[in-house]
């Protein structure tokens, strides 16, 4: 199927308001603008983050696509980007990376000042989202929606993976693994101990 530059028609998990079940929707899906990716999602994990914002612990926009974990292969680009290209296996970025921002270029710490989390805007960096359904634009949930067959993400959140990557399983290094590593690592500074203090 030809996509390149065509709106596509395919099914996402939409939240209609808070603390509602999601209801899997045919949505329309824009190409990407510039500096914009289009991807097909093939795996997704589901997030606490994703938990907090349908239940209202984190502020968002409804309607929503939630999701943010993600694996996929780019369908398109938009202008401008250089980093992938159509074919690429890559991952979706909560965190993006602008490589510019005071956050970015900080030794320490790595929130990008472009990420869509505090506060959760649920529109892309111009402002709008890509997806719409039955009519009415569907917010993205922190600039991803991987809940969905298809999704547009910055360039800025998208990082490409080996080709030999298993796309099943790959989708978790995108938030829940690194996030527990840090955890663990970076604010827990676990140690290995030098002896085991429960030996007999
Ligand atoms: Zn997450
Ligand atoms: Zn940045």
């Amino acid at each position: 199927m030809d996509t390149l530059g065509k709106t596509i028609t395919c099914r996402a998990a939409i939240a209609w308001e808070r603390n509602s079940p999601l209801s899997i929707e045919e949505v329309q899906l824009e190409p990407p603008k510039a500096g914009e990716v289009r991807i097909k999602m093939t795996s997704s994990g589901i997030c606490g983050s994703d938990n907090h914002i349908l239940k209202g612990s984190l502020p968002g926009n409804f309607p929503l696509i939630p999701g943010h974990e993600g694996a996929g292969i780019v369908e398109s680009i938009g202008e401008g980007v250089s980093s992938v290209k159509p074919g690429d296996k890559v991952l979706t970025l909560v965190v993006p990376q602008c490589r510019e921002c005071n956050s970015c270029l900080a030794p320490k710490g790595n929130f990008c000042e472009k990420q869509d989390i505090l506060p959760s805007s649920g529109l892309m960096l111009d402002g709008t989202s890509r997806f719409t359904c039955k009519g009415q634009e569907i917010y993205q949930a922190f600039r991803t929606s991987t809940f969905a067959e298809y999704t547009v993400v910055p360039e800025i959140a998208v990082a490409k993976i080996d080709d030999a990557a298993p796309m099943d399983k790959v989708c978790l290094l995108s938030c829940g693994m690194p996030t527990g590593y840090g955890a663990a690592i970076h604010s827990a500074k676990v140690r290995e101990l030098p002896v085991c203090w429960c030996a007999p």
